[in-house]
């Protein structure tokens, strides 16, 4: 079970926050509002976060582009026994310039979005204890279910009420 810590808002498994203070489960009732505030302040720093990673993944996926059309470049016609054909020539810049491209664009578009679904799931996680506390007072943190389970219960919910639409809509008269 994880509990939040009072004096510097980490999500920690041990009694002892690394911090040095003291795990405590219920917040007083005046507490609670300050402690939300700063909770909320963390979930800014998460969409900052956010919007690099996002950077990241379009500036990636951009140089992969680009190195996707310098590997096309680097194809040369060629007679191989009377025959043409388009071989890679792996001698010209064109290609060093794709394979680089290609490389540098996937690390960067990888690293974003790796980068971007943990702060994402991060982000979450605050939202759904900072509603957890509103409610309870109390500062432990449930682990928050994966977002693909969300968007599966949501589409799941709009199909159901799309058949009580369906059922309970009246006949024009
Ligand atoms: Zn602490």
């Amino acid at each position: 079970m994880k509990y939040y810590c009072k004096e510097c808002q980490r999500r920690v498994k041990e009694s002892t926050c690394k911090c040095g203070a003291p795990i405590i489960t219920t917040l007083q009732e005046e507490e609670v509002r300050p402690f939300i505030q700063r909770l909320h302040k963390k979930t800014n720093d998460c969409r900052h976060l956010l919007s690099h990673c996002l950077s990241f993944v379009v500036i990636g996926l951009t140089i992969a582009i680009i190195g996707f059309l310098f590997y096309y470049l680097s194809f040369s016609r060629e007679n191989v026994g009377g025959q043409i054909e388009y071989v890679v020539n792996t001698a010209c810049s064109e290609c060093w310039v794709s394979m680089v491209a290609l490389i540098a664009g996937g690390v960067l578009f990888l690293v974003g979005a790796v980068l971007g679904i943990i702060t994402g799931r991060k982000k979450r996680q605050i939202l759904f204890d900072i509603e957890n506390i509103r409610a309870t007072s109390s500062l432990e943190s449930k682990p928050v279910e994966l977002i693909v389970v969300t968007w599966f219960k949501g589409i799941k919910k709009w199909i159901r009420h799309q058949i009580w639409l369906l059922k309970h809509k009246q006949p024009k008269a």
